[in-house]
Parts: structure tokens; sequence; C-alpha cells
């Protein structure tokens, strides 16, 4: 029985005894060995966090297309070989048996429906994988803060020593920063000016050219030159040398607060703009109280309507459900996406079926072009009437490929939209509550058209398709009929029928 195996590690990974690549490929060949399976080739994939396209894995599909008499995948466990449900899509439609060999599982397409469903919700975690990996990268920087040492690349001023890992003052730079804050500590220099200063005094910006004033304000500001420095919010004492006194930083800031005037800043309130007054209809606006309590309430354009006044506390948890409800039940979704792919199958077929007609055409062509050469060969056509005939053929070939390209991509456009409406509704809430007021917005205004706030209850109201999912989650009707036992969607009804043909995202 002929197999291929993947083995896929994290750079990080790689440095820790059991997780490496050798220890994969030991254990999946022994596995081999015992089984008796042939392995025709191997796909090895290192990662790192920034880099995110896994050139292995789509090597290795083709290579699964190409060679169909290959059918078996070993691999050591669920998450090594899917991040998503994009990758699990892919190599589902192979019809192959995957050997996970750690966790002791075979799947192929006469799986029971419980190990398939198990074996989704893994795939789910998967898509972690890579946000996990993130978070162990900030993780590192966060212990590099709490040393002391500044854990990004140097500021203007300094820069990274590549041995030590450190910062160190950048001598060029170094004076002309000293000075500018000197200047602006004076208060009779605008940043305007302390921007032409630095400018002529040669420093440059990245692209070379001037430094922008908002740029400059932010070096001005930047305690990191008195020997400290910001990280995520907090302030770490550095180990790095300092370019000026706390006395000129403090100087600074004050010659800052006497010019500025106080300005309204934007997106301060997370709901702002999302709430409309469900009294009288009016938009609710947002202030706050004793200098940090959040409050929103009607406007009132219309006279005074009774509303009450909503700490965003409670709106947040509110909407914080709000996404709770979209999620899907990992069953559901798993037929959810089943019911995806064989919902699009009459369409698949148009597809299919162009793709054969073109691919025919295409070597009709190409036989042409053939014959053609040959009795160029014999002297039966003259060269010039070759390359005229050649070039038109080749032009019409070029036609036939793009044809069939597109076809290829129609057919599998459809399936990655809906797989994305469905990630999304699934890590909804999970997203919002890890995110800033400004990602909440964000997210929000994408989930939902319009909430309407009365008596401090949030009432949602939900942007297709989402408002779809909603609805199913909260009645349980996944298949148009109402049911407490969930069984997969058909085609005729049901949420499935109507994702499918409601507005997908792009
Ligand atoms: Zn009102």
């Amino acid at each position: 029985m002929k197999a291929i195996l993947y083995a896929r590690v994290s750079s990080k990974e790689q440095q820790e005894e059991g997780f490496s690549i050798p220890a994969q490929l030991k254990l999946l060949k022994d596995y081999a060995l015992k089984n008796n399976y042939k392995i025709v080739k191997e796909f090895i994939e290192v990662e790192t966090a920034k880099q995110a396209g896994r050139n292995n894995f789509n090597e290795m599909v083709k290579f699964l297309y190409d060679n169909p008499e290959v059918k078996i995948i070993l691999c050591e466990k669920t998450d090594r070989l899917y991040r998503n449900f994009k990758d699990y899509v892919t190599i589902d439609e192979l019809d192959l048996e995957i050997h996970f060999i750690r966790e002791g599982e075979v799947l192929n397409k006469d799986s029971k429906s419980h190990q398939k469903f198990i074996h989704g919700i893994k795939v789910l975690m998967a898509k972690n994988y890579l946000d996990n990996l993130s978070e162990e990268v900030k993780k590192g920087q966060l212990q590099k803060a709490e040393s002391g040492e500044y854990p990004s690349g140097a500021p203007v001023g300094y820069k990274n020593n590549l041995e030590t890992h450190k910062i160190e003052i950048d001598t060029d730079v170094a004076p002309i920063i000293l000075k500018a804050f000197q200047l602006y500590a004076l208060g009779t220099y605008s940043i305007g000016k302390i921007t032409k200063f630095v400018y002529e005094q040669g420093l440059r910006g990245k692209r070379g050219g001037r430094i922008w004033k908002g740029r400059m304000e932010q070096i001005l500001r930047n305690p990191i030159y008195y020997g400290w420095f910001r990280w995520k919010e907090k302030l770490y004492h550095g180990i790095h040398e300092p370019i000026i006194t706390r006395e000129l930083f403090d100087a600074v800031q004050k010659a800052f607060e006497s010019k500025s005037k106080p300005k309204g800043r934007k997106h301060l309130f997370a709901f702002s703009g999302l709430l409309t007054c469900g009294k009288c209809g009016c938009a609710m606006t947002a202030e706050i109280h004793k200098g940090k309590y959040k409050y929103y309430h009607c406007t009132g354009h219309r006279g005074k309507c009774g509303n009450s006044f909503v700490r965003e506390e409670v709106i947040d948890s509110q909407m914080g459900n709000i996404l709770k409800n979209i999620e899907i039940p990992a069953d559901i979704l798993e037929f959810t996406k089943e019911g995806l792919l064989k919902s699009h199958k009459d369409e698949k077929e148009y597809h299919d079926q162009q793709i054969t007609i073109l691919q025919e055409n295409y070597k009709k062509i190409q036989c042409r072009i053939d014959k053609m050469y040959v009795d160029k060969l014999d002297g039966a056509i003259t060269e010039s009437f070759y390359k005229e005939r050649i070039g038109q053929w080749e032009r019409e070939l070029e036609r036939v490929r793009e044809s069939i390209g597109r076809h290829e991509v129609a057919n599998r456009s459809y399936r990655e939209e809906g797989i994305k409406i469905l990630e999304l509704a699934q890590i909804a809430h999970r997203m919002f509550v890890k995110q800033e007021p400004s990602e909440k917005r964000k997210l929000l205004s994408f989930v939902l058209s319009n909430c309407t706030l009365e008596d401090g209850i949030v009432s949602p109201q939900y942007n297709l398709p989402f408002s779809l999912i909603a609805n199913a989650v909260e009645t349980n009707d996944w298949r148009g009929r109402r049911g407490s036992n969930p069984r997969p969607p058909d085609r005729q009804s049901g949420i499935l029928n109507q994702l499918n043909y409601g507005p997908l995202l792009c």
C-alpha cells in the first residue's frame, strides 16, 4: 500500500525535544513499517509565526491529485495537518485515508459519524494553532520587557545590537534627539519648527525624507529616551542607556500640556453609532461621568422620551451574548459544512462539465498543432503559412486555458465564502471578549445592522446571513423545521439553503 507522510513544526517547537521533525519522521516511519505501507513521498513543513503560507501542504495536495493511486496520509496528529476548515475541506475532497498516529485514529469516508464529529472539533482546535503561536511570541516579548530589555526594533536614536539583542545609543542620531527635547522644553518652538530643525540636522525618516509632525510628537512623548519604555500599555524600567534626563522629559510634557487644546477623541466609546433609542428612535450618544464611567443615553432630539442612562459595561456584556447567539453548535457546524458542499452539487457539475468540454477542445487544438508541425517537416506547407496558423492556435489554446481556470475558481469560491462565514460566526464571541473598543466596533458593525436600547436592554438586528444563524440557534431549527434532534440539513429548506443564496462575504 502506497502512502505519503506529512510532518510539520514551528521554528519554536523545533528547539524542544519530541516535537522535532526527526522525532515525527521516526514515529511515522516506524508505523509505516509495522503496517506494511510504502512511503512514496515525504512532505515536511517548517513554519514561523510570520510566514503563514504552507508551501509543502499545497504541494502535497497537488501530488495527491496527480497520483490518485496514493490514498493514505500518515500524520502525527490532527493539528499537524490542518490549520483551518479550508485545509480540512481540501483534504476531505481527496477521499483519502488519514492516519493520525499519535491519536490512534484512522479516518476515511466510512468513518462513523461520531468519529467524524470529534474530528471536526479537532480541526476547529487546530484553527487556533497559529493564534497560539503568535501568543507565544508575545509571551517572549513580555518576558523581555519585564527584564528591562526593549522587546522590539530600536526607536530612532537607538540601534539594535545584533549580537546582544539589546538596543544601544545611535551616536549619530542621539545628539539630535537630545537637542530636539531641549528646544521643545523652552515652550517657544512649535512641533513644525522642531521637525524642520531635526531635518536640517540630518535626521531622516524611513524613506529618507522629513519626519512628519505626528512622528515627532511621538518621539517627544516617548519615555524610552529617559530610560523607561512603554510596552502593551505598561511602563517598564529599561536597562538601556538614557539620552535625556527625566527632568527634561517632564519639561517637554509640560510644554505639550500648555499648548494643547482639549480635543475630542474618536471611538472612545465602543458602541456609539451602533445604537438607537428604543423609545423614540433617536440616536444614542455616550459621555463620561466622574472621569471614568461611560454612560449611554438618548440624544433626545424629539424631546424627552424617558429612556434611562446605561453604563457601557452593561451594554458590553449584552453585546457579548448577542455574538454568542451566532455560535453554531459544533455538530451542526459539521453537518452544515457538509451540506454546504452537497448543496452546490448542481453548480459544481455544471462547472465540471464545462471544464471537460474545454479540455477536449484543448486536446483538439494541440493535435492540430502537432500535425501541422509534421506537415511543415514534410515540406507540405510553407514556413510563413505555418507561423501564421501556429500563432493563431496558440492564442486559442491560451484562451481555453483561461476559461478552464475561471471554472475551477468558480468551483472553489462558493465553499470558501460559506466557510468564512461559519468560521467568523464560530469565533465572533471569543474575538469580541479580547478586543479593544475600536475593534469591537468593527466586529459588531460587521455582524449587526442596528440595535435598539430600551431601559438597559439591547435588542439586536443582525446582518444577513448572521440573522439566519442567530434565528436557527435560537429555535434549534437547522432544517427549516423545528426539532430538538438536529439532523444533517437537506437542500430544500432551512438555513443552509438560505445561506447559499444569501449575500456572502467577500
Ligand atoms: Zn429616546
